[in-house]
Order: structure tokens, then sequence, then C-alpha cells
């Protein structure tokens, strides 16, 4: 840890700051889960005030991390709290209170009327909202500056140091394979576009004892975990010793509960294998969006939809689903890893995945770099589904009203997706190196894997930033190759 005296009172200062981080995340929480409808206004101006109250204390540490900056030989943890910080405090530094608040406010509102304009498939009814998040995030973009696209700074909020010239690379080499890929499965048809199973309901009971047997595979601990239901599956980690998952329940298509479950403990898994003396700190926070979500897209997809993992899981599936009992393991395999075209993001698979975000990052591009107007973005968001995944929407539910992120401000998030993807390939490929995967997961081991996670990138935290971390790890930053070969062995070998 740290002998210094400086960054021991940065450290010491930071605590009531993480505090107020861990109560904003038990109101977001319950925002999503348990709060009353009605009770968005009276959430909104608490949320505000609390995150001006984080910002005064934030500021308060600028004298002593710029005192901080002057000391050399400084060790990884210390140069991580400091860059961490030093991430926050320029957020703050640069973002007016008056801003911050209006961002706060607008987008408590903004997610309510999208909830209802979503089922009423209205955008109409959104559009004057879209319109002020857009113009407060164009508002953000400049006082944070950027190099490049303005979009730029937006994304490096979530994703440190992205550039547009970073996703732009990725997806020149990932669409045309992808797309490749693609065709040589439809046209084989060995992994089906649909399966009997997608359309036989389950007891939602029944369903809740498999996700709870897989918690237990997946050893998710008693005490300082819970899994609670939302229409939209999210984690939130509070601690290294309080991590929440939410799943959900359609009462069809079990594969999708399922799958939710796995995805979410994958963030779970490692936000609490995050060491624990980092508790309290910047640095008790998992990495980047795009680290944490290569780490549910490693769980749920690679290990989750691989054909040993089928075998663990399969007779907790019999025992609890008695129809499961008609299709035997390989059937069961093909059900998981069905390919089929959507227009419903959070129903993609794993090949069309990728050309969901593709679309969301050209629809804000755009809109931040002012060649979009709010009102012609839902049919350019129809015209582009139409060319990447080959489907039209049939309305604005199913079209640009879909995702809960835009309402919530969330703009230069959409691509840390498709990064988690490619570097859940490249810790595919990595780990491959260390063990036999397939026959750690054929014998239920799965334990090892985390072990092997947690070593290798869990227990930093936020130490290292996430370009720092892959050159660290694998030698290389978002390669899409790994990604590409792990789903051309999968679906066309
Ligand atoms: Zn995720």
């Amino acid at each position: 840890m740290s002998k210094n005296t400086v960054v021991t009172e940065i450290v010491e200062k930071y605590k009531p700051i993480w505090a107020l981080d861990h109560a904003q995340s038990l109101l977001e929480w319950d925002m999503e889960t348990y709060m009353p409808i009605g009770a968005s206004k009276p959430r909104g101006f608490a949320q505000a005030q609390t995150a001006l109250i984080k910002q005064q204390r934030m500021l308060e540490l600028a004298g002593h991390v710029s005192k901080a900056e002057k000391l050399g030989d400084l060790n990884d943890y210390e140069k991580g709290i400091l860059r961490v910080i030093k991430r926050d405090l320029d957020y703050y530094m640069k973002i007016t209170p008056k801003l911050l608040e209006d961002m706060r406010r607008i987008s408590t509102e903004a997610t309510v009327v999208w909830r209802e304009a979503r089922r009423k498939s209205d955008f109409p009814m959104f559009k004057g909202y879209l319109e002020k998040i857009v113009d407060l995030k164009k508002q953000e973009a400049e006082k944070l500056g950027y190099k490049g696209h303005p979009y730029n700074a937006l994304m490096n909020l979530f994703e440190e140091e992205l550039t547009t010239n970073d996703v732009d690379r990725v997806f020149s080499l990932l669409l045309p394979n992808l797309k490749r890929i693609l065709n040589k499965v439809v046209s084989e048809g060995k992994f089906p576009s649909t399966h009997p199973l997608e359309s036989v309901a389950y007891d939602e009971a029944a369903m809740r004892r498999v996700n709870l047997e897989v918690l237990k595979l997946l050893g998710m601990p008693e005490k300082t975990f819970r899994m609670d239901t939302s229409t939209h599956p999210f984690t939130t980690s509070m601690s290294v010793e309080d991590v929440r998952i939410t799943t959900r329940y359609e009462g069809k298509d079990f594969k999708e509960s399922l799958f939710s479950t796995i995805h979410e403990s994958g963030h779970g898994i490692y936000d609490l294998q995050v060491d624990t003396s980092l508790e309290y700190t910047p640095l008790s926070r998992g990495n980047s969006l795009g680290v944490h979500e290569s780490q549910s897209r490693f769980w749920e997809n690679f290990i989750g939809r691989s054909r040993e993992f089928t075998k663990v899981v399969y007779p907790s599936l019999k025992a609890n689903l008695p129809f499961v009992s008609g299709y035997n393991e390989d059937e069961v395999y093909r059900y998981f890893c069905s390919i089929k075209p959507s227009p419903i993001r959070v129903d993609a698979d794993e090949l069309t995945y990728n050309f969901h975000i593709m679309l969301r990052y050209e629809l804000e591009k755009k809109l931040i770099g002012g060649e979009l107007e709010v009102s012609e973005a839902p049919a350019l968001w129809n015209d582009l589904m139409q060319k990447y995944v080959g489907i039209r929407p049939e309305d604005d539910s199913q079209g640009i009203l879909q995702d809960v992120h835009w309402s919530g401000g969330g703009f230069g998030y959409f691509p840390t997706y498709s990064l988690g993807n490619v570097i859940a390939g490249m810790f595919y490929h990595r780990i491959k190196m260390d063990m036999d995967v397939t026959d750690v997961v054929r014998k239920g081991e799965l334990g090892r894997i985390k072990l092997w996670l947690k070593e290798k990138i869990h227990s930093y935290g936020a130490t290292y930033s996430p370009k720092d971390l892959q050159r660290r790890l694998f030698g290389e930053e978002y390669n899409p190759e790994r990604l590409v070969s792990y789903l051309e062995e999968k679906y066309t070998a």
C-alpha cells in the first residue's frame, strides 16, 4: 500500500466520498427495483443534492493531488489512486454544478417518461427529453475538452482514453468477419434460428431454483451477494462486500433468464474479487466499463454458452424444468447458441450483438457531432437496422425506444459493450495458455477460472488504466481478432 504521507492523507479524505458513492448506488438500485413509480421527483432531487455534496468533497482534494503529483517514485497503487482521483477531479473542475444538476434532474425524469413512451411506442412523447439530453451532452463534451471528435470526451468517461479511432478500427475488422461467419452459420443450419424450447412456458419459481443452483456453481457468496428481479438486468456494486444483481423472468424461453443471471454474476465476480485492502479507496471498483463487460461476457458466452457448461447445468434444468427432459444435452446446447438476427439488442446472439452496438455508435457520434437531428434519429435507426441486421423494426418501441441508456444520459456507453466482447476474446485466448478451459468447465471446476481471473485482473481493481491493463496482460489493446477466432471456431468449425 502507501507509506507516502501525502497519498495516505488523500486516501483518508476520500473515505466520505466513497460513502457518498455507496449511498448513491443504493438510491439507484432501489430506483430500478422497489421504488414506487411516483417517487421519481424526490429521488431525482435527492440524487442531485448528493451529487453536489460529492462534487464539493472532491474539489477539496485538488490541492492535495497537485502536491502529490510533484512526488517522484510512486508505486503502482499510489499512481492508481492519483490517476483515478484526477479523472474524477478533472470532471468536477470542468463541469459546473448547474450542468451536473440539470443532467441528474432531467435524466431522472426522462427515464420515467421513456418507460411510458416505450410502452406506447410513442417517440414524440420522449423526443423533447432526448433533445434536452443531447444538448446537455454536447455542452458536457465542450466543457470537458477533447482531441478529434467531441464524442471522444463522452466515451472517455466510460472507457479511459478511448477514441473514435480505436472504435472505428475495432468495428472495421469485426463487421465484415461477423457478416461472413453469420452467412456461413445461416446457410449451414448447424445452429438453428429458432428452437422449440423458446416457446415453452416455465414456472417462475422453478426457474428461480435453476438460477440459484447456477449461482452455487459459480460460487457466488451468500452473505455478500443478492439477486432480485428487474425488466433490464443489471449489477450494482456497493462494496467489495456488497454486490447485487438482478435477473429477469419472462415466463418462457428460459435461456434468457439463465444467461442474464450468468452475465450479471460475471460482473459481480469481478467486484467481489477486488482485493479487500482496496476497500474504501478509489481503486475498490472494477476497471473501465469495457473491461467490466469483458468479465460478464466471458462468463455468459465463453463459459456459459459452451458445450461443456451445458453438460454441467443440464441435470439442474431437467430436475426443475420437466419439459427439458424431452431434449438431450446437444439439443439444449443448440438452443443456447441459436443464431437469429433480431431488431432487439437484448435478444441478440453472440454473432449479431455487435451490429446493434455499431448502429448506436454511429447514431451517437452523429448526434453529438451535430450531424443528425433527434427528429431524424428514428428513421436512421431503422435504416441502419435494416442494413446491418437485415430487419426493419415494426415500430419505435422495437426501434429507437428499446434501450434505457439515452434516457439516463448514457451517451458514449454503448461502445463498451462491443469492447467487452473483444476483451473477453482476449481473455479466452490468454487463459487457454494456462489451462485446458474446456476440461476445467466439463469438471465443473469453475473456481479455478475465478481464481485465475482474480490473480490476473480482479484483485487490482482500478489500479491500472484499461489500455495499460491490456498491454500488461496481453501485450496488445482491443484486438478484435481473438473474438473472431473464437466465434469462427465455435460456429463454423
Ligand atoms: Zn453487462
